[in-house]
Protein backbone atom coordinates (compact mmCIF):
# COMPACT_ATOMS: atom_id res chain seq x y z
CA UNK A 1 0.00 0.00 0.00
CA UNK A 2 1.52 3.48 0.02
CA UNK A 3 3.27 4.77 2.42
CA UNK A 4 5.86 7.97 2.92
CA UNK A 5 9.38 6.63 3.86
CA UNK A 6 10.75 9.58 5.79
CA UNK A 7 15.01 9.08 5.82
CA UNK A 8 15.55 10.77 9.05
CA UNK A 9 19.49 10.68 8.26
CA UNK A 10 18.80 13.12 5.25
CA UNK A 11 17.33 15.39 7.72
CA UNK A 12 20.39 15.39 9.64
CA UNK A 13 22.65 15.58 6.75
CA UNK A 14 20.52 18.50 5.57
CA UNK A 15 20.75 20.48 9.46
CA UNK A 16 24.36 20.05 9.16
CA UNK A 17 24.31 21.35 5.40
CA UNK A 18 22.41 24.66 7.22
CA UNK A 19 24.20 24.76 10.28
CA UNK A 20 27.37 25.24 8.30
CA UNK A 21 25.92 27.63 5.91
CA UNK A 22 24.70 30.07 8.61
CA UNK A 23 27.76 30.33 10.29
CA UNK A 24 27.38 32.19 13.90
CA UNK A 25 23.57 32.28 13.27
CA UNK A 26 21.91 29.85 15.14
CA UNK A 27 18.97 27.74 13.19
CA UNK A 28 15.18 27.44 13.96
CA UNK A 29 13.88 24.17 12.11
CA UNK A 30 10.56 25.04 10.46
CA UNK A 31 8.64 22.00 11.08
CA UNK A 32 5.10 23.65 10.65
CA UNK A 33 2.47 21.86 8.69
CA UNK A 34 3.23 18.45 10.15
CA UNK A 35 7.06 18.87 9.26
CA UNK A 36 6.38 19.68 6.31
CA UNK A 37 4.09 16.43 5.78
CA UNK A 38 7.80 14.34 7.05
CA UNK A 39 6.11 14.28 10.81
CA UNK A 40 6.89 17.18 13.10
CA UNK A 41 8.27 15.13 15.82
CA UNK A 42 10.73 12.76 14.65
CA UNK A 43 11.72 15.83 11.86
CA UNK A 44 12.51 18.29 15.46
CA UNK A 45 14.44 15.48 16.86
CA UNK A 46 16.40 15.03 14.22
CA UNK A 47 17.15 18.59 13.45
CA UNK A 48 18.26 19.32 17.05
CA UNK A 49 20.36 16.21 16.68
CA UNK A 50 22.38 18.35 14.20
CA UNK A 51 22.68 21.35 15.46
CA UNK A 52 19.17 23.40 15.13
CA UNK A 53 17.94 24.77 18.61
CA UNK A 54 14.82 26.56 17.92
CA UNK A 55 12.13 25.09 16.04
CA UNK A 56 9.05 27.26 13.88
CA UNK A 57 5.46 26.19 13.81
CA UNK A 58 2.73 28.25 12.77
CA UNK A 59 -0.19 27.57 15.31
CA UNK A 60 -0.12 27.05 18.93
CA UNK A 61 -1.61 23.28 17.99
CA UNK A 62 1.43 22.72 16.23
CA UNK A 63 3.74 24.17 19.02
CA UNK A 64 1.87 22.39 21.72
CA UNK A 65 2.04 18.47 19.43
CA UNK A 66 5.88 19.28 20.14
CA UNK A 67 5.93 20.02 23.64
CA UNK A 68 3.73 17.22 24.15
CA UNK A 69 6.29 14.83 22.77
CA UNK A 70 8.82 16.13 25.47
CA UNK A 71 10.36 18.53 23.23
CA UNK A 72 11.84 21.51 25.46
CA UNK A 73 13.83 23.64 22.42
CA UNK A 74 12.46 27.10 21.93
CA UNK A 75 9.70 27.01 19.89
CA UNK A 76 8.19 30.44 18.04
CA UNK A 77 4.68 30.21 16.56
CA UNK A 78 3.36 32.94 14.37
CA UNK A 79 -0.35 32.87 13.28
CA UNK A 80 -3.60 33.30 15.70
CA UNK A 81 -6.35 35.76 15.90
CA UNK A 82 -5.75 38.28 18.83
CA UNK A 83 -9.05 36.66 20.44
CA UNK A 84 -7.45 33.60 20.38
CA UNK A 85 -6.76 31.80 24.31
CA UNK A 86 -2.93 31.28 24.28
CA UNK A 87 -2.38 30.73 28.06
CA UNK A 88 -0.89 27.08 26.84
CA UNK A 89 1.92 29.02 24.92
CA UNK A 90 2.72 30.78 27.88
CA UNK A 91 2.38 27.92 29.98
CA UNK A 92 4.50 25.86 27.52
CA UNK A 93 6.99 28.50 27.15
CA UNK A 94 6.27 29.16 23.88
CA UNK A 95 7.11 32.44 21.99
CA UNK A 96 4.77 34.38 20.34
CA UNK A 97 5.40 36.06 17.13
CA UNK A 98 3.50 39.55 17.39
CA UNK A 99 2.16 42.21 14.50
CA UNK A 100 -0.27 44.63 16.55
CA UNK A 101 -0.74 46.65 19.15
CA UNK A 102 -4.01 44.89 19.62
CA UNK A 103 -2.61 41.32 19.46
CA UNK A 104 0.05 42.87 22.00
CA UNK A 105 -2.22 43.78 24.41
CA UNK A 106 -4.14 40.51 24.21
CA UNK A 107 -1.27 38.99 25.42
CA UNK A 108 -0.29 41.39 27.95
CA UNK A 109 -3.79 40.50 29.43
CA UNK A 110 -3.11 36.95 29.58
CA UNK A 111 0.50 37.28 31.10
CA UNK A 112 -1.41 39.61 33.56
CA UNK A 113 -4.15 36.88 34.69
CA UNK A 114 -1.57 33.89 34.46
CA UNK A 115 1.19 36.15 36.31
CA UNK A 116 3.57 35.00 33.93
CA UNK A 117 5.43 37.07 30.53
CA UNK A 118 4.89 36.41 27.23
CA UNK A 119 7.95 35.57 24.81
CA UNK A 120 7.13 37.77 22.40
CA UNK A 121 8.76 38.26 18.43
CA UNK A 122 8.01 41.65 17.21
CA UNK A 123 7.37 41.41 13.74
CA UNK A 124 7.69 44.03 10.68
CA UNK A 125 6.57 44.01 7.70
CA UNK A 126 9.08 44.81 5.06
CA UNK A 127 7.37 43.96 2.22
CA UNK A 128 5.30 40.49 1.95
CA UNK A 129 1.97 42.21 2.72
CA UNK A 130 1.01 39.56 4.96
CA UNK A 131 1.83 39.11 8.93
CA UNK A 132 4.23 42.46 10.78
CA UNK A 133 3.47 45.64 11.38
CA UNK A 134 3.93 48.26 8.58
CA UNK A 135 6.47 51.12 8.52
CA UNK A 136 3.70 53.32 9.80
CA UNK A 137 2.49 51.21 12.74
CA UNK A 138 6.14 49.90 13.75
CA UNK A 139 7.01 52.98 16.01
CA UNK A 140 3.49 52.56 17.59
CA UNK A 141 3.67 48.65 18.57
CA UNK A 142 7.74 49.50 20.11
CA UNK A 143 6.37 52.09 22.27
CA UNK A 144 3.46 49.31 23.58
CA UNK A 145 6.10 46.58 23.67
CA UNK A 146 8.08 49.09 25.37
CA UNK A 147 5.68 49.63 28.60
CA UNK A 148 4.32 46.12 28.61
CA UNK A 149 8.27 44.78 28.83
CA UNK A 150 8.54 47.70 31.37
CA UNK A 151 5.35 46.14 33.86
CA UNK A 152 6.64 42.76 33.25
CA UNK A 153 3.99 41.54 31.06
CA UNK A 154 6.03 40.90 27.99
CA UNK A 155 9.66 39.61 27.10
CA UNK A 156 10.77 40.66 23.92
CA UNK A 157 12.92 37.90 22.83
CA UNK A 158 13.10 38.69 18.75
CA UNK A 159 12.77 41.35 16.09
CA UNK A 160 12.01 39.82 12.46
CA UNK A 161 9.99 39.67 9.31
CA UNK A 162 10.02 37.66 6.33
CA UNK A 163 11.36 37.72 2.62
CA UNK A 164 8.90 37.84 -0.67
CA UNK A 165 11.58 37.20 -3.07
CA UNK A 166 14.83 35.10 -1.14
CA UNK A 167 15.67 32.77 -4.47
CA UNK A 168 16.25 35.39 -6.54
CA UNK A 169 19.18 37.95 -5.30
CA UNK A 170 18.92 40.12 -8.06
CA UNK A 171 15.14 41.15 -6.99
CA UNK A 172 14.95 45.23 -6.25
CA UNK A 173 11.99 44.33 -3.96
CA UNK A 174 14.40 42.09 -1.83
CA UNK A 175 16.87 45.04 -1.41
CA UNK A 176 14.34 47.22 -0.50
CA UNK A 177 12.94 44.53 2.24
CA UNK A 178 16.79 44.40 3.32
CA UNK A 179 16.92 48.32 3.54
CA UNK A 180 13.23 48.33 5.72
CA UNK A 181 14.59 45.81 8.21
CA UNK A 182 17.42 47.52 8.83
CA UNK A 183 15.00 50.51 9.53
CA UNK A 184 12.89 48.77 11.60
CA UNK A 185 15.60 47.36 13.63
CA UNK A 186 17.54 50.55 14.10
CA UNK A 187 13.87 52.00 15.35
CA UNK A 188 13.70 49.06 17.98
CA UNK A 189 17.48 49.89 18.98
CA UNK A 190 16.76 53.35 19.69
CA UNK A 191 13.35 52.35 21.31
CA UNK A 192 15.57 50.27 23.94
CA UNK A 193 15.65 47.08 22.37
CA UNK A 194 19.19 46.28 21.43
CA UNK A 195 18.79 42.49 22.89
CA UNK A 196 16.45 40.66 20.65
CA UNK A 197 17.62 37.85 18.62
CA UNK A 198 16.89 39.53 14.72
CA UNK A 199 15.76 36.73 12.27
CA UNK A 200 15.05 37.34 8.69
CA UNK A 201 16.14 34.50 6.19
CA UNK A 202 14.58 31.33 4.82
CA UNK A 203 15.91 28.49 3.10
CA UNK A 204 16.46 30.85 0.55
CA UNK A 205 18.52 33.21 2.18
CA UNK A 206 19.88 31.00 4.52
CA UNK A 207 21.61 29.72 2.17
CA UNK A 208 23.05 32.29 -0.34
CA UNK A 209 22.43 35.66 1.16
CA UNK A 210 25.11 36.24 4.05
CA UNK A 211 23.42 39.78 5.14
CA UNK A 212 20.19 38.04 5.46
CA UNK A 213 21.46 35.53 8.81
CA UNK A 214 21.90 37.80 11.85
CA UNK A 215 21.46 35.90 14.81
CA UNK A 216 19.24 32.86 13.15
CA UNK A 217 18.07 31.91 9.88
CA UNK A 218 14.37 30.09 9.65
CA UNK A 219 14.67 26.87 7.00
CA UNK A 220 11.94 25.00 5.75
CA UNK A 221 12.11 23.37 2.45
CA UNK A 222 15.74 23.00 2.83
CA UNK A 223 15.73 20.99 5.54
CA UNK A 224 13.16 18.21 3.49
CA UNK A 225 15.96 18.01 0.87
CA UNK A 226 14.39 20.25 -1.84
CA UNK A 227 17.08 23.24 -3.03
CA UNK A 228 15.23 26.26 -2.69
CA UNK A 229 17.01 27.88 -5.45
CA UNK A 230 16.53 26.93 -9.19
CA UNK A 231 19.57 26.12 -10.41
CA UNK A 232 21.97 25.62 -7.79
CA UNK A 233 22.46 22.64 -6.19
CA UNK A 234 24.01 22.82 -2.23
CA UNK A 235 24.09 18.80 -1.58
CA UNK A 236 20.84 18.84 -0.13
CA UNK A 237 19.09 14.59 0.13
CA UNK A 238 15.28 14.43 -0.60
CA UNK A 239 13.88 13.07 2.94
CA UNK A 240 10.94 11.64 1.51
CA UNK A 241 10.09 8.57 -0.75
CA UNK A 242 6.64 8.11 -2.05
CA UNK A 243 6.59 4.64 -2.51
CA UNK A 244 2.85 2.20 -2.98
CA UNK A 245 2.76 -1.22 -4.35
CA UNK A 246 0.65 -2.64 -7.79
CA UNK A 247 -2.73 -4.09 -6.51
CA UNK A 248 -3.74 -5.64 -9.78
CA UNK A 249 -2.44 -5.76 -13.28
CA UNK A 250 -4.66 -6.90 -16.28
CA UNK A 251 -4.05 -6.38 -20.35
CA UNK A 252 -6.36 -4.86 -22.33
CA UNK A 253 -7.52 -4.09 -26.12
CA UNK A 254 -7.18 -0.95 -27.95
CA UNK A 255 -9.91 0.93 -27.31
CA UNK A 256 -10.29 0.46 -23.36
CA UNK A 257 -11.38 3.35 -21.86
CA UNK A 258 -9.21 4.28 -18.39
CA UNK A 259 -10.98 6.21 -15.33
CA UNK A 260 -14.02 8.32 -14.85
CA UNK A 261 -14.66 10.40 -18.04
CA UNK A 262 -12.58 7.98 -20.23
CA UNK A 263 -10.44 11.27 -20.49
CA UNK A 264 -7.68 8.56 -22.00
CA UNK A 265 -7.90 5.78 -24.54
CA UNK A 266 -5.59 2.70 -24.82
CA UNK A 267 -4.03 3.25 -28.01
CA UNK A 268 -2.29 -0.74 -28.42
CA UNK A 269 -2.58 -3.46 -26.34
CA UNK A 270 -0.67 -2.73 -23.10
CA UNK A 271 -1.26 -3.79 -19.20
CA UNK A 272 -2.66 -1.34 -17.11
CA UNK A 273 -1.41 -1.31 -12.99
CA UNK A 274 -3.71 -0.11 -10.47
CA UNK A 275 -1.66 1.48 -7.81
CA UNK A 276 -3.52 2.91 -4.63
CA UNK A 277 -2.61 6.53 -4.16
CA UNK A 278 -5.52 9.19 -5.16
CA UNK A 279 -5.71 12.89 -4.39
CA UNK A 280 -6.71 11.89 -0.94
CA UNK A 281 -3.25 10.36 -0.91
CA UNK A 282 -1.36 13.50 -2.17
CA UNK A 283 -1.33 12.90 -6.05
CA UNK A 284 -2.97 16.27 -7.51
CA UNK A 285 -5.79 16.33 -9.53
CA UNK A 286 -4.22 17.96 -11.97
CA UNK A 287 -1.34 15.91 -12.93
CA UNK A 288 -3.19 13.81 -15.16
CA UNK A 289 -1.57 13.30 -18.55
CA UNK A 290 2.11 14.23 -17.38
CA UNK A 291 3.06 12.71 -14.17
CA UNK A 292 5.13 9.59 -14.41
CA UNK A 293 6.08 6.58 -11.26
CA UNK A 294 8.74 4.17 -11.59
CA UNK A 295 8.06 0.95 -11.65
CA UNK A 296 11.11 -2.22 -12.21
CA UNK A 297 13.38 0.67 -12.53
CA UNK A 298 11.26 2.45 -15.76
CA UNK A 299 9.76 5.79 -15.55
CA UNK A 300 5.94 4.84 -16.77
CA UNK A 301 2.79 7.03 -17.02
CA UNK A 302 -0.62 7.58 -15.12
CA UNK A 303 -3.18 7.52 -17.58
CA UNK A 304 -6.46 8.67 -17.36
CA UNK A 305 -8.06 10.77 -14.08
CA UNK A 306 -6.12 10.91 -10.59
CA UNK A 307 -9.16 9.04 -8.47
CA UNK A 308 -9.25 9.82 -4.52
CA UNK A 309 -7.95 6.85 -3.61
CA UNK A 310 -6.32 5.44 -6.97
CA UNK A 311 -4.36 5.85 -10.05
CA UNK A 312 -3.96 3.49 -13.15
CA UNK A 313 -0.27 3.44 -14.48
CA UNK A 314 0.38 2.36 -18.03
CA UNK A 315 3.38 -0.35 -17.79
CA UNK A 316 3.60 -1.55 -21.54
CA UNK A 317 4.94 -4.77 -21.96
CA UNK A 318 6.85 -4.82 -18.55
CA UNK A 319 6.43 -8.02 -16.61
CA UNK A 320 4.38 -6.73 -13.39
CA UNK A 321 2.33 -7.97 -11.45
CA UNK A 322 0.35 -7.03 -8.66
CA UNK A 323 2.43 -6.59 -5.14
CA UNK A 324 5.59 -4.81 -7.09
CA UNK A 325 6.88 -1.58 -5.65
CA UNK A 326 6.34 1.55 -7.18
CA UNK A 327 7.83 4.55 -6.37
CA UNK A 328 5.96 8.11 -7.22
CA UNK A 329 8.93 10.37 -5.63
CA UNK A 330 12.03 9.99 -3.94
CA UNK A 331 14.28 7.55 -3.81
CA UNK A 332 14.78 6.17 -7.38
CA UNK A 333 11.79 7.70 -8.85
CA UNK A 334 10.80 11.47 -10.26
CA UNK A 335 11.84 13.69 -7.61
CA UNK A 336 9.48 16.27 -5.93
CA UNK A 337 10.57 19.11 -8.36
CA UNK A 338 9.40 17.38 -11.36
CA UNK A 339 5.62 16.80 -8.89
CA UNK A 340 5.51 20.38 -8.32
CA UNK A 341 6.55 20.77 -12.11
CA UNK A 342 3.68 18.29 -13.09
CA UNK A 343 1.34 19.89 -10.93
CA UNK A 344 1.98 23.69 -11.78
CA UNK A 345 2.88 23.87 -7.72
CA UNK A 346 5.87 24.11 -5.61
CA UNK A 347 7.70 21.41 -3.85
CA UNK A 348 6.28 22.50 -0.70
CA UNK A 349 2.71 22.16 -1.51
CA UNK A 350 3.48 18.32 -2.89
CA UNK A 351 4.88 17.62 0.50
CA UNK A 352 2.58 19.05 2.66
CA UNK A 353 0.02 17.74 0.62
CA UNK A 354 0.63 13.93 1.02
CA UNK A 355 -2.32 12.82 2.97
CA UNK A 356 -3.31 12.12 6.98
CA UNK A 357 -4.23 8.14 6.36
CA UNK A 358 -0.75 7.91 4.32
CA UNK A 359 2.07 5.94 7.08
CA UNK A 360 5.06 7.77 7.61
CA UNK A 361 8.23 5.30 7.84
CA UNK A 362 11.25 6.43 9.63
CA UNK A 363 14.02 5.04 8.36
CA UNK A 364 17.96 6.16 9.45
CA UNK A 365 20.14 6.05 12.85
CA UNK A 366 17.69 8.40 14.81
CA UNK A 367 14.43 5.81 13.55
CA UNK A 368 14.72 3.84 16.41
CA UNK A 369 14.08 6.70 18.99
CA UNK A 370 11.15 8.15 17.23
CA UNK A 371 7.54 7.87 17.69
CA UNK A 372 5.08 9.90 15.14
CA UNK A 373 1.97 11.50 17.04
CA UNK A 374 0.15 12.86 14.66
CA UNK A 375 0.26 9.55 12.29
CA UNK A 376 1.66 6.32 14.29
CA UNK A 377 2.33 3.54 11.80
CA UNK A 378 1.75 -0.20 12.86
CA UNK A 379 4.82 -1.54 12.33
CA UNK A 380 3.80 -4.17 9.54
CA UNK A 381 2.51 -0.84 7.32
CA UNK A 382 6.85 0.20 7.59
CA UNK A 383 8.24 -3.47 7.22
CA UNK A 384 10.86 -3.08 4.37
CA UNK A 385 9.39 -3.78 1.13
CA UNK A 386 11.45 -6.46 -1.63
CA UNK A 387 12.60 -3.81 -4.12
CA UNK A 388 10.96 -4.99 -7.56
C1 LIG B 1 7.44 28.63 6.07
C2 LIG B 1 8.27 29.70 6.66
C3 LIG B 1 9.68 29.62 6.63
C4 LIG B 1 10.42 28.55 5.87
O1 LIG B 1 10.45 28.90 4.52
P1 LIG B 1 11.21 28.00 3.41
O2 LIG B 1 11.14 28.82 2.19
O3 LIG B 1 10.44 26.73 3.33
O4 LIG B 1 12.58 27.82 3.93
C5 LIG B 1 10.39 30.59 7.30
N1 LIG B 1 9.76 31.61 7.94
C6 LIG B 1 8.42 31.73 7.94
C7 LIG B 1 7.79 32.89 8.63
C8 LIG B 1 7.63 30.80 7.30
O5 LIG B 1 6.29 30.93 7.29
Amino acid sequence: MTRAIVDLDAIGHNTTVLTGAAGRAQVMAVVKANGFGHGSVPVARAALAHGASWLGVTSLREAMELRGAGIGAPILMWLYAPDDVLDEALLADVDISVSSARALEALGRTAGRLGRAAAVHLKADTGLSRAGATAADWPHLLTVAGKMQAAGLITVRGLWSHLATAEDPADPGLHRQLLDFGHARAEAAAAGFTGPLIHLANSAAALQLPQARFDLVRPGIALYGVEPIPGRSFGLRPAMTLESTVILTKRVAPGAGVSYGHDHVVERETTLALVPAGYADGVPRRVTGRAEVTVHGVRRPIVGRVAMDQVVVDVGDLPVSAGDRVVLFGAGGPSVDEWAAWADTNPHEILTGIGGRVPRCYRGRSAGKTISTRSPSRPEECALMAPS
